[in-house]
């Protein structure tokens, strides 16, 4: 794209009605977040953008790194190691993290990822799963609610007709539903189900090696992803935290990653992390939901498509 088309595209972006609804409501979906957190005893921290550790994630993107004066330092891609560590030191904790993933460029065709976007990021001590899940789904029922009630006049502008769902929300095994509805399962439920739900237990191999294992069914893991319908696809991941550090050494090594590269953690670990769980709700595919959005570019001002240049 020349500069000039740049420029016109994101003025057509910022002055698209669709557009500034959806920007309007991010900020009432940002406000019931943090007060619906705090109000559940979590205390908001400040985000953190460099740093020699963040996420490996389960899935190739281009890997940033910044040479300061001989330091290197990543951008953070997921603040799980320092929620871990936050969990253990402070309790409950979130934070509105930016998070950059250079997504390769096909993923543009799935109108739910950016390269930049924000996710709010929680974690809690001592806290199962089904503590996260059940936290969940009140603020899906609690924010849905809220948000129509609030912003009846735009979600009118925007054509979307928002339902409120009923706890609790249905939960599919991984394995169950790949068995019923195919290698593509996420999806297909996704586009038939009519209220968020829940996909759990995830195979050991399909993510990253902090996530816990289970103890009662070994290869599958203490973990969960929350996956809108209509077709709206995945809006959170999360699940109880592998915490010794004999266990993450050999996650590591059953990830084929090395100690080397999450060396900073494994030095942590020696300190005692202790038990918690947790989650990251991507917020711009929250609004996307919420509006009814065909891409998610709409909920962001200044929206980062991989394999696009924009301001
Ligand atoms: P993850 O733990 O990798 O699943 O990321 C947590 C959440 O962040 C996801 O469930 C999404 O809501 C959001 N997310 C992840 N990657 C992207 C992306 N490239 N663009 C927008 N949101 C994302
Ligand atoms: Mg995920």
């Amino acid at each position: 794209m020349n500069d000039s088309l740049v420029v016109e595209s994101l003025h057509e972006h910022l002055t698209d009605k669709k557009v500034q609804k959806a920007i309007e409501i991010q900020s009432e979906i940002r406000a019931y977040l943090g007060k619906f957190f705090r109000e559940h005893g979590f205390i908001e921290v400040p985000p953190v953008i460099i740093s020699p550790i963040t996420d490996p994630l389960n899935h190739p993107v281009l890997d940033p790194s910044i040479d300061y004066y001989g330091m290197k330092y990543g951008l953070t891609k997921s603040m799980i190691f320092h929620k871990q560590i936050l969990a253990k030191e402070l309790g409950s904790i979130f934070t509105f993290s930016p998070n950059i993933r250079l997504e390769t460029p096909e993923k543009e065709k799935t109108g739910r990822h950016l390269s930049e976007f924000t996710q709010i990021d929680v974690e809690k001590r001592n806290a199962s799963r089904e503590d996260m899940m059940s936290l969940v789904e009140d603020l899906m029922v609690g924010l849905t609610r809220h948000v129509k009630e609030s912003r009846a006049g735009d979600l009118k502008i925007l054509g979307r007709e928002l339902k409120v769902p009923q706890k609790p929300f249905r939960a599919f095994r991984f394995l169950d539903a790949e068995k019923e509805y195919g290698k593509d399962f996420e999806a297909v439920l996704s586009s038939k189900m009519k209220d968020p739900f829940w996909i759990i237990d995830i195979p050991l191999e399909n993510r990253e090696f902090y996530d816990m294992e289970s103890d009662s069914q070994p290869g599958v893991l203490r973990d969960m992803d929350l996956i809108y319908p209509e077709g709206f696809g995945e809006g959170l991941s999360g699940g109880e935290r592998e915490f010794l550090q004999d266990r993450i050494k050999e996650r590591i090594r059953k990830k084929g990653q090395s100690e080397e590269q999450f060396k900073w953690i494994l030095a942590y670990s020696s300190k005692g992390l202790t038990p918690s769980a947790g989650f990251g709700i991507g917020i711009e595919r929250l609004t996307r939901y919420i509006c009814g959005l065909k891409r998610i570019e709409d909920t962001h001002p200044f929206p980062k498509t991989p394999g696009k240049l924009s301001l």
